[in-house]
C-alpha cells in the first residue's frame, strides 16, 4: 500500500522531467534488479567522492532494493582505451581526476565556474556523469542526483525529516544540468542545545546533504572520515572573533602593559570586555601576528571587538584613528583599524585569504571615509541586529527595515566581499512561518551580490531548527538557487511531507501563515514575542486544532507520519497557544492612558504650572521588567490638541547614588543610554514613533529604528534636588497625522534610570512594566472629551455622616456615589468595592448632535457585573427636572478573579444625558472610563 503510493509520486516526478529532456530513459534498476549498474570512482577517491558513491549507493537500495556497488579504476581505463562497457555507470568525478575520462564540454563548463562547489550532471551514452569542479562539488552533485532524479527529500535532520519514494524500477530522462551556488557560503550557526531533539551529527549530515556548509562545532572525538567531510570546501574553523583581543593581547599584560588598554577618564582600564588601545603600534603587531600564526595553521581570523563594550580607548592616538573630516567617530576608528590589521595579515601571508570581519552593531554606522576599503579575500559580514524579520529588508511600505537596508547598501563599496549575518533565532518567534521574509531577502541578496549568509542559530532557548524546519528548508534551496518560487517549493514539501494527511495540513500552515502575518508589530533581535498575537484572533486556535485532528484521523497508522504531526501539535501548544495566554494575561485589565484636551496654551518652559497639568490625572502603574516596584517613581501627564502631544514628566532621583548620567549630547545619539524617559506614540494603524529625551534636553527621535524621522519635538528640561522635570510638545503633522475626537492611539513610556547604588546600577521602568519597543502591549490612549468624571478615582470627597452607612467610610471619589460600596487604596492607586451598586451622573452635553459614548470598566470580582443607562432627554427651553425615562443595559458580564477591562457603548439621542449605574454583589472596579464622540 505505502509503497504504491510512493512509486506513483516517483513516477509522476519522473513523468515530469522527462517531458524536460529527449531521448530515451537509462535504466539503473528494473524491478529490483541492479543488472550490471555501477558507481564508478576514480583510482584514488577523496573522501567526498567517496561519501557521494556511499550514499548513492545507499538511497537506490533504500528506493528499489537493489544493492549498486561501487568500485574504482577498471572501466576508467578501458574507456582510456576507447571501450565502451556494456552497463550502466555512474561516474563520479573531479575536473582533476577526470581530466581522461569527462568529455571536453564538461571540462570546459567547470572549469570555468568560480565556485569550487559547482558541479554538472549530464547523461552521456551508457553513462550518469556526476562531475565537480572540486571533490565537495562530486558530493553535492550526487546530492542533487539523488533529491532531482530520485526523489529524496531531506526536510529537516532526523529520521522523520526524510521523505524517501519506493519504487522497483529507477531511471532517469537525459540530463543537462550544470549547478552553482547562488550565495557562495551558506551556513546556519548552531549549538548543541538549539539543535534539540536532533544531535550535532544529525545537524551536520542534514547540512551536508542540503549543500549547506557547517558552522557547527564538530564534536570530540571525531573519525578521520568525519573532519575531511567537514573541512572540505566548507568554512575553516574561526579564530578570533569577539575574543580576538583575549587572544591577540591578553588581560594578564595590563600589569606590565597598561598602555595597551584603553584610556578611559584619564586612565588607563582593564576590565572583563573591555577593548584596547587600537593605535599602539605594539597592540597592532601583536593582532597581525596572532592572525599569521592562525593562518599557518590553516584557520581562518576574524578581527574582532569584544561584543557589548567595556568602553574604547580615548586616547590621542585612538581618536586620531576614528577621526574624518574633524568628527570622531567609533565605526571610523573600528574599520579603519580592522581594514588595516586584514591586510597587513595579508601582506605577510597571501595564503591567509578566508579572513572575516564582522560588521557589527555599535560599529556598523555606514564610514564616512570613502577610503577604508576591505581587501576582497576578507569577508565581511553586516550583522542585522534589530532588522526585522517579518518584513522583507527591502520592504519600503514600512519604517522597520529602512535604515538598514540602507546600511547594507552603503557597506558595499568598502566591502568587495559583503555578507549578511541574520539573527533569525533571536527574534522571539520559534514555529513562526519566516520562510516566506527568507525567500524575498534571499532573491535580493543574491541581487545585490552577497557572497555569505550566516545565520546564528545559536538560541538555546529555541529549537529553532526544529520548530522552524521550514525556514532552514528555504534557506538551502533558495541559496543554491534563488529564483525558485518558495510558494511552490512549500507546497510540494507539504505534499510530500504530510502524505495522505497534506490536505488538512496546508489548510492547517496557511492560516498559520495567515495569522502571523497578519498580527501586530514586528519581530526583532531580543525583540517582543510576536507569536503571543496569532491566537488573540477569535477562533483561529480551535481552528488549527481542527486541522490538526482531522490530519491525525487521515494518518491512520503511519507511525512516521503520526510524529510528524505530533510535533506541529507539540509546537503549537508550546509557542502559540502557551504565549497567547501569557500575553492576555498580561492585557487583561491593562488601562487605559489618560489624555486631556488642553483648552488654554501650555508653554514649554520646564515648569508644570499650567490648569491643564493640574487637571491631567497621572499614567499610572509604573513597574520594572520583572513586574516589581521600581526604585524610582516616574511621574507622566499626558495632554493634546488637534495638532500636537504635550507631556508633563517627572522622573524622581531621591535615591540617586551619583549624579544624573548625561552624556548624549547631539541628536539621535544613544539618548537612551543616559538618564532619559523613552516615550512611543503609535497614531491609530500606524507605525510608532519613538522619542526619548535626556536630563540635558538631547533628542533621539525615531520612527521605529529610523532616524530619518524628526519630530520637530519642543523640549525643555530642567534638573531640581528630586527629580528632573521635562516638559515636551510634540506636532503630529511630520507623521502626517491629526488628533481627532474617537481615534485611539496606543502610547508607552519607559524611564531609564542610570545612576542607582551599585552593583545594580540601572533600572527599567514604565507602564506595566512593558519593555521598550513591544508595540503591541502600548496602552491605550482614547481621544475625546470625557463622558464620566473621576474614572480613576483620583479625587476625593469627604463622605458626610448621613451617607455613610451607604458608603462605608469617611471618604469615596468625587463624582460618584452608591449603596453598599467602600473606596480602597492599594498602592497609592484608589479602587471602589461594590456589593450593590455605584452611580455617576455622566457629563455629556445636551446639544442637537448626539454623541456616542464608548467606554471600558476595569475590575474584577464574582457574580455578574451589570452597567445601566438611565437618561431623559432635555431641549433647552424643557423647564422639567431630571427624569428615569430611557433605561438601557449596556453591559452585563461574568466577571472574572484576574482584572479585566470590560467594554462598552452606547448612543445618546440630541439632548440626552443622564446616569451610568454600576451593579453588582462582589466586585472591585479599578476604573471607569467613557469618551464621547459628536455623532
Ligand atoms: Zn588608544
Ligand atoms: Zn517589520
Amino acid at each position: 500500500m505505502k509503497k504504491g503510493i510512493a512509486a506513483v509520486c516517483l513516477s509522476l516526478l519522473l513523468t515530469a522531467l522527462s517531458s524536460l529532456g529527449a531521448g530515451e530513459n537509462l535504466i539503473l534498476v528494473k524491478d529490483g534488479n541492479p543488472g550490471s549498474t555501477r558507481i564508478q570512482m576514480s583510482y584514488d577517491p577523496s573522501a567526498q567522492e567517496f561519501q557521494a558513491a556511499k550514499e548513492l549507493n545507499h538511497y537506490i537500495r533504500k528506493i528499489s532494493g537493489a544493492h549498486v556497488p561501487w568500485q574504482v579504476q577498471a572501466p576508467a581505463f578501458q574507456r582510456v582505451l576507447g571501450k565502451d562497457p556494456d552497463f550502466t555507470e555512474i561516474t563520479l568525478a573531479t575536473l582533476e581526476n577526470g581530466k581522461y575520462l569527462l568529455p571536453e564540454a564538461v571540462k570546459e563548463k567547470l572549469s570555468k565556474a568560480e565556485s569550487p562547489q559547482a558541479f554538472y550532471i549530464r547523461t552521456d551514452g551508457s553513462r550518469i556523469l556526476i562531475a565537480g569542479r572540486s571533490p565537495i562539488g562530486v558530493l553535492y552533485g550526487a546530492y542533487t542526483f539523488i533529491e532531482k532524479y530520485l526523489g529524496v527529500r531531506w526536510f529537516h535532520a532526523g529520521p522523520e525529516g526524510e521523505y524517501c519514494p519506493a519504487a522497483g524500477t529507477l531511471s532517469v530522462p537525459a540530463i543537462d544540468d550544470f549547478e552553482s551556488p547562488a550565495i557562495e557560503r551558506r551556513m546556519i550557526g548552531a549549538w548543541r542545545g538549539s539543535l534539540t531533539p536532533w544531535s550535532v551529527d544529525d545537524h551536520n549530515r542534514w547540512n551536508r546533504r542540503n549543500k549547506m556548509q557547517y558552522a557547527s562545532p564538530q564534536p570530540a572525538g571525531m573519525s578521520r572520515e568525519a573532519l575531511d567531510l567537514a573541512l572540505c570546501g566548507d568554512e575553516k574553523p574561526t579564530g578570533g572573533g569577539h575574543v580576538t583581543f583575549e587572544q591577540a593581547v591578553p588581560q594578564k599584560l595590563f600589569a606590565e602593559h597598561p598602555e595597551y588598554f584603553p584610556l578611559q577618564g584619564g586612565k588607563r582600564v582593564c576590565k572583563a570586555r573591555s577593548q584596547r588601545c587600537l593605535g599602539n603600534p605594539d597592540v597592532q603587531k601583536m593582532v597581525i601576528d596572532f592572525g599569521v600564526s592562525l593562518a599557518e595553521y590553516n584557520t581562518l581570523f576574524g578581527v574582532g571587538f569584544h561584543d557589548s563594550t567595556d568602553g574604547w580607548c580615548e586616547c590621542a592616538e585612538c581618536r586620531k584613528l576614528g577621526t574624518y573630516n574633524g568628527v570622531y567617530k567609533l565605526n571610523t576608528a573600528a574599520h579603519r583599524f580592522a581594514a588595516k590589521m586584514t591586510s597587513e595579515i595579508l601582506k605577510r601571508n597571501p595564503g591567509a585569504g578566508g579572513q572575516r570581519i564582522l560588521i557589527y552593531s555599535d560599529f556598523r554606522d555606514p564610514l564616512d571615509d570613502p577610503s577604508v576599503r576591505y581587501d576582497g579575500r576578507v569577508k565581511a559580514l553586516y550583522c542585522s541586529h534589530q532588522r526585522c524579520y517579518v518584513h522583507p529588508l527591502d520592504d519600503q511600505s514600512g519604517s522597520c527595515n529602512r535604515k538598514y537596508y540602507r546600511e547594507l547598501l552603503a557597506w558595499r563599496k568598502h566591502c568587495p566581499n559583503l555578507g549578511i549575518y541574520d539573527y533569525y533565532a533571536y527574534a522571539s518567534s520559534p514555529y513562526a512561518p519566516m520562510e516566506y521574509t527568507l525567500a524575498r531577502d534571499l532573491k535580493l541578496y543574491r541581487k545585490l551580490g552577497l557572497k555569505s549568509f550566516y545565520d546564528d542559530c545559536t538560541n538555546k532557548d529555541l529549537p529553532m531548527p526544529s520548530s522552524n524546519w521550514q525556514f532552514y528548508y528555504v534557506l538551502a534551496k533558495m541559496s543554491w538557487n534563488a529564483e525558485l518560487d518558495v510558494e511552490q517549493l512549500m507546497d510540494e514539501a507539504y505534499t510530500l511531507y504530510y502524505g495522505k494527511a497534506s490536505a488538512p495540513m496546508k489548510q492547517y500552515h496557511a492560516l498559520r501563515r495567515e495569522l502571523w502575518e497578519s498580527a501586530p508589530g514586528h519581530a526583532s533581535y531580543g525583540g517582543p514575542c510576536r507569536i503571543g498575537y496569532c491566537l488573540t484572533v477569535e477562533g483561529a486556535e480551535q481552528r488549527l486544532l481542527n486541522f490538526l485532528a482531522e490530519a491525525e484521523k487521515l494518518a491512520g497508522n503511519d507511525g512516521v507520519l503520526k510524529k510528524r504531526i505530533a510535533m506541529d501539535r507539540d509546537f503549537l501548544t508550546r509557542f502559540w497557544i502557551a504565549e497567547a495566554a501569557k500575553i492576555k494575561k498580561l492585557m487583561s485589565g491593562q488601562k487605559d492612558i489618560p489624555v486631556v484636551r488642553a483648552d488654554s496654551k501650555i508653554t514649554i518652559d520646564g515648569e508644570l504650572n499650567e490648569d491643564v497639568w493640574r487637571r491631567a490625572p497621572l499614567v499610572a502603574g509604573f513597574r520594572t521588567p520583572d513586574g516589581s516596584q521600581p526604585v524610582e517613581a516616574t511621574r507622566v501627564k499626558v495632554a493634546y490638541d488637534s495638532g500636537h502631544w504635550y507631556f508633563a514628566i517627572e522622573a524622581m532621583t531621591e535615591h540617586a547614588w551619583s549624579p544624573l548620567k548625561a552624556e548624549a549630547k547631539e541628536r539621535d545619539s544613544a539618548v537612551y543610554s543616559d538618564d532619559s524617559v523613552e516615550i512611543f506614540l503609535m497614531p491609530p494603524d500606524g507605525d510608532y514613533h519613538h522619542i526619548a529625551v535626556n536630563s540635558l534636553g538631547t533628542v533621539y527621535d525615531a520612527k521605529i529604528r529610523d532616524v530619518a524621522y524628526e519630530s520637530g519635538a519642543e523640549v525643555r528640561t530642567k534638573v531640581l534636588k528630586d527629580r528632573y522635570v521635562i516638559e515636551i510638545k510634540v506636532p503630529v503633522a511630520p507623521m502626517g497625522r491629526k488628533i481627532e475626537d474617537g481615534q485611539v492611539w496606543r502610547m508607552h513610556f519607559y524611564r531609564n534610570c542610570r545612576n542607582l547604588q551599585p552593583p545594580k546600577v540601572s533600572e527599567g521602568s514604565s507602564p506595566d512594566g512593558t519593555p521598550p519597543h513591544e508595540q503591541t502591549r502600548f496602552r491605550r490612549a482614547v481621544i475625546g472629551r470625557s463622558a464620566i468624571r473621576n474614572g480613576e478615582f483620583t479625587r476625593l470627597r469627604d463622605v458626610p455622616p448621613s451617607q455613610q452607612k451607604n458608603l462605608d467610610g469617611r471618604q469615596f471619589p468625587f463624582g460618584w456615589n452608591g449603596v453598599g460600596a467602600r473606596m480602597i487604596t492599594e498602592n497609592g492607586k484608589n479602587s471602589v468595592l461594590v456589593h450593590n451598586v455605584i452611580y455617576s451622573l455622566m457629563t455629556v452635553p445636551r446639544e442637537e448632535n448626539g454623541y456616542v459614548i464608548r467606554g471600558e470598566v476595569t475590575a474584577s470580582g464574582k457574580g455578574q457585573m451589570k452597567i445601566t443607562v438611565s437618561s431623559c432627554i432635555r431641549k433647552p427651553d424643557d423647564k422639567r427636572g431630571f427624569g428615569h425615562e430611557n433605561r438601557r443595559v449596556v453591559l452585563d458580564a461574568a466577571l472574572k478573579e484576574e482584572p479585566a477591562a470590560y467594554p462598552f457603548r452606547f448612543e445618546f439621542a440630541p439632548y440626552e444625558n443622564g446616569y451610568l449605574y454600576i451593579n453588582a454583589p462582589d466586585a472591585k472596579i479599578d476604573s471607569v472610563s467613557a469618551s464621547m464622540t459628536a455623532k
